[in-house]
This record gives C-alpha cells, sequence and structure tokens, in this order.
C-alpha cells in the first residue's frame, strides 16, 4: 500500500475515437491502483476538441468502462465545460510572464522550419514572437491576426521521480515554447491536463508511455501555477504480433469489438492486466477482486506488452470453465438475445455448449459454428449439398421420418439404433445417411456427433428440417 497518502487517480479519455485497448488498460491498472490502497478512481471526458469529439464515443467509453465493472467515483468532469477556466488560467500566466502570445502564422513556421530542416537540425519554435518589440505587438493586434498563448520556458532542467521508469530529467533547452491556448481560444491537452488534475485532487497520474515527453511540460506549468505536482507513472504501450505500435493495422482495438465478439468481461480484465503487469508467479487467472489484492506498481514491467488474440481467447475459455455452465449459459441466453436471439431454455443452453466444447473460444462462435442450434433459418453448404445430395436421398429421408416419428425415447440410443437399422434395411453404409442427415438438419457439414446433435435439436424440430430437406429435395436438380 501507498502510504498516509490519499490515492485518487482517473482516465481521462479523448472522445475522438471508441474506447481503445490501451485506454482501457490504463483504465484498468489506474482502477486496481486506487481500490488497492482504497482511494479514488475519476473520469474525465478530454473533449477539448470540439470538431473531434463525439457524444457516440462518450457512450462507448462509458460502455465499456461499465461492462469491464470499473466503477468510477462522483460525476464525470467533461473539460469542455470549463473553457472559460482554462482561458482564465492562461490568462494567469500571462500576467505573471510565464506566457506570451504567439502571432506566427502556420505558414510563417512551416517555411522556417524548412530553413532548419535543410541546415540539418531538428526544430523548436524559435520564440520569435517572445522577442516582439511593443510596436510589432501592437501592429498584429491592429491587423487582427490570430494569436496562441504559448508557455515561456525557462531554461534548466526538470526532473522528477517516475513510479514505473524511475528518475527521469530533461534540458529544458529541448523543451520548446509550448501552446496553452489555440487561436481558436481552446486549451491544448497540456494546459488542460494540468489544471483538472489539480482541480480534482490527483495524486498519482498513471498513463501510457507515449505520455512521457508530456510530463516535464506539466510539471512546468504545475511550478508556474505554484501547485505541488503529483506523482507520475508511465505504463508500457502495448505494441501489435510485429512489435510496432498497436493500431487498426493489427485488427480490432476498440473495446466493444471483444464485447460484440461475446469475449466475457472477466477474461478481457484478466488479459489487460497481464499487458504490462505480472504477478511474478505462475497464476494465470485472476478475477477483478484478486487483481486489486495482488496488483502493485512496482510489478508493472518497463518493457512494451505484446497484444496476443490467442492468449486473449485461452482465457475466455478457461473464464468458461471458471464461471460453470449454469452461469455461461445465462451470459449466453443475453448475448444471443443482443444478436437478435430468443433462447430461454437453460438445459438446452447447457446441452449446446457441452455439445460445442472446445470448438468455443467466444460466444460468437455460437453464432458462427452452432448458429443452427437457434435457427431454422439457414441453406445447406454448397460444397456438402453436392457431395451427399442426390435422386435416392428424398426416399430415404421420407422413411427416416416416418421411424422417427414413431421413436419414442428420442436420445442418442434411440437414434443410433434406428439409423444403423435403416441403413441396413436400405443396404447402404450408415454414414451414407448420417452425412445427409447432419446438412439436413444444421446446414453445415461438420459439428457434434450426429446422435447427440439430433437428440439435443429434438424431435419436433429434426422432423421438421428434414421435411424441409425432403421439400428441396424434390426441387433439386441433381446433374451434377
Ligand atoms: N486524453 C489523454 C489521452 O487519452 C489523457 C492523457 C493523460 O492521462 O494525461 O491520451
Amino acid at each position: 500500500m501507498v502510504d498516509e497518502k490519499i490515492v485518487r487517480v482517473r482516465i481521462a479519455p479523448s472522445p475522438t475515437g471508441y474506447l481503445h485497448v490501451g485506454t482501457a488498460r490504463t483504465a484498468l491498472f489506474n482502477y486496481l491502483f486506487a481500490r488497492g490502497n482504497k482511494g479514488d478512481f475519476l473520469l474525465r471526458v478530454e473533449d477539448t476538441d470540439i470538431k473531434r469529439s463525439r457524444e457516440e464515443m462518450v457512450k462507448s467509453i462509458i460502455e465499456g468502462l461499465s461492462w469491464m465493472n470499473l466503477d468510477w467515483e462522483g460525476d464525470i468532469l467533461y473539460q469542455s465545460d470549463y473553457f472559460d477556466d482554462y482561458k482564465k488560467r492562461g490568462m494567469e500566466l500571462l500576467e505573471k510572464g510565464y506566457a506570451y502570445w504567439c502571432y506566427c502564422l502556420p505558414e510563417e513556421i512551416d517555411d522556417r522550419k524548412e530553413t532548419i530542416f535543410k541546415s540539418g537540425k531538428g526544430w523548436i519554435y524559435d520564440r520569435r514572437c517572445y522577442h516582439l518589440t511593443d510596436e510589432e505587438r501592437k501592429r498584429f493586434e491592429e491587423e487582427g491576426r490570430p494569436k496562441a498563448l504559448r508557455f515561456n520556458v525557462p531554461q534548466g532542467f526538470t526532473s522528477y521521480d517516475d513510479l514505473i521508469h524511475g528518475k527521469i530529467q530533461r534540458d529544458n533547452s529541448q523543451i520548446e515554447d509550448f501552446v496553452l491556448i489555440k487561436s481558436d481560444g481552446s486549451p491544448t491537452y497540456n494546459l488542460a491536463v494540468v489544471v483538472d488534475d489539480y482541480r480534482m485532487g490527483i495524486t498519482h497520474v498513471l498513463r501510457g508511455d507515449d505520455h512521457i515527453t508530456n510530463t516535464p511540460k506539466q510539471i512546468l506549468l504545475y511550478n508556474a501555477f505554484g501547485w505541488s505536482f503529483p506523482e507520475f507513472g508511465h505504463i508500457p504501450l502495448i505494441l501489435g504480433e510485429d512489435h510496432s505500435k498497436l493500431s487498426k493495422r493489427h485488427g480490432a482495438v476498440s473495446l466493444s469489438y471483444y464485447k460484440n465478439e461475446g469475449i466475457l468481461p472477466e477474461a478481457f480484465v484478466n488479459y489487460l492486466a497481464f499487458l504490462g503487469w505480472s504477478p511474478k508467479t505462475e497464476e494465470e487467472i485472476f478475477s477483478l477482486e484478486e487483481l486489486i489484492e495482488r496488483f502493485s506498481l512496482d510489478s508493472i514491467q518497463i518493457k512494451p506488452a505484446i497484444f496476443d488474440i490467442e492468449r486473449l481467447e485461452w482465457l475466455n475459455g478457461a473464464w468458461m470453465a471458471k464461471l460453470g455452465r449454469e452461469e455461461v449459459a445465462s451470459r449466453l441466453s443475453e448475448y444471443l438475445y443482443n444478436n437478435g436471439i430468443s433462447e430461454r431454455d437453460k438445459d438446452y443452453l447447457i446441452k449446446v455448449i457441452e455439445a460445442l466444447g472446445k470448438r468455443i473460444k467466444k460466444f460468437k462462435d455460437f453464432l458462427v459454428r452452432g448458429y443452427y442450434f437457434f435457427s431454422d433459418d439457414f441453406s445447406y453448404d454448397e460444397e456438402g449439398a453436392k457431395k451427399h445430395f442426390d435422386k435416392g436421398l428424398e426416399e430415404k429421408m421420407k422413411k427416416l421420418i416416418k421411424q422417427l416419428k414413431e421413436l419414442a425415447n428420442f436420445d442418442e440410443n434411440g437414434l443410433e439404433n434406428v439409423i444403423r437399422n435403416l441403413a441396413e434395411e436400405l443396404n447402404c453404409k450408415a454414414s451414407e445417411l448420417i452425412h445427409p442427415i447432419r446438412l439436413g438438419i444444421s446446414g453445415v457439414t461438420v459439428g457434434p456427433g450426429i446422435f447427440a446433435l439430433m437428440g439435443i435439436l429434438g424431435k419436433k424440430r429434426v422432423i421438421k428440417r428434414l421435411e424441409s430437406l425432403v421439400e428441396y429435395l424434390k426441387g433439386a436438380d441433381f446433374e451434377y
């Protein structure tokens, strides 16, 4: 436990995209750290970029965090509610001499940048407007030139002890006079984040390594405001399997995708925890409560984490086993319902889960591999039909239907007897009946054992589907 200090952390997503796996992982680490230290976990929506922020994304953030069961304290803070305040804070820095107006037009900066690049040097803003004379400034104001407020970075060094990386020091001469208020009046990320972390009483800022270069800038701002700064910890980035930063190129990176695929939130949370953290043992399955107990910042790794979908699916399977059939059946029922299928018979669902067994890695697989368990509305696999449907089949199926109607015990044994006896009677191999039956009642050529499958689907459904098959065969053209 972090001693004495009250822990207050936050997750601060920008609603310019759907909740990203990386943000979800950062949220989880903050949540675990807060809960493990009896602290607060807060949510702030960083929607200062009005043009790119979308209500739909805010919804996706809220839904995603709720799905993972990461509950936050109090109201959500929306940065768009505080525009006037950021401006006021900017003006405060201007008055104290920590900031100045910059009238440089983007194209002017581009020209100067190019000259610097040509000379083989790197560009940081050349402080031209810091050196303006009063007269020049007056002229720009009269011209109505757009202006941005820049921070006047002092000379010296900025250092802090990163909770994960240890001591970090930067030479301020490498930090450009960054913008605080843009020419459209909106605040930049660095200004808003400092003002709000202070406003919200944040004690620890845990965020992705991609923000590590922002931290010295933010510390300089805290100093300018005369505020003490929180502790900072930067967690390793998540990379794709090719070791480049995880992005859409690697497949789905939004949380909603995994939810829609039917990954259990427990498995997802368990998986995310391992993206940068390790229990330092061989244990692999952790509930949120167990993670709270075990999580600590000193077991966060420095090296980047690799996103591995197979491991996520493996963990999902392990969680399905851990939750047990009853619970999985009721979650499956809910998942199916959200996908337009109403199936509330729990016993039936349990049988389906057992029958598909290891073929299932996530709930979506029930739709992909076992759609026929929930709907009569399927077509026959084309290749399979070519292979297994022929002219003589109609009569065979009619006989089968007749016998099935008379079968009292519609179970695995009873069904096996009927089909094997019928094969004998028709003087054909049992497989010559089994393949077309499977195709007829499921539309596909692979699946659970046929007698078990028929038993699970039940008499009514099997007969109805075989009758549809007979209808189909009547109209089929067996030229092939
Ligand atoms: N809105 C920033 C992001 O999504 C927050 C970074 C921070 O935690 O300071 O990356």
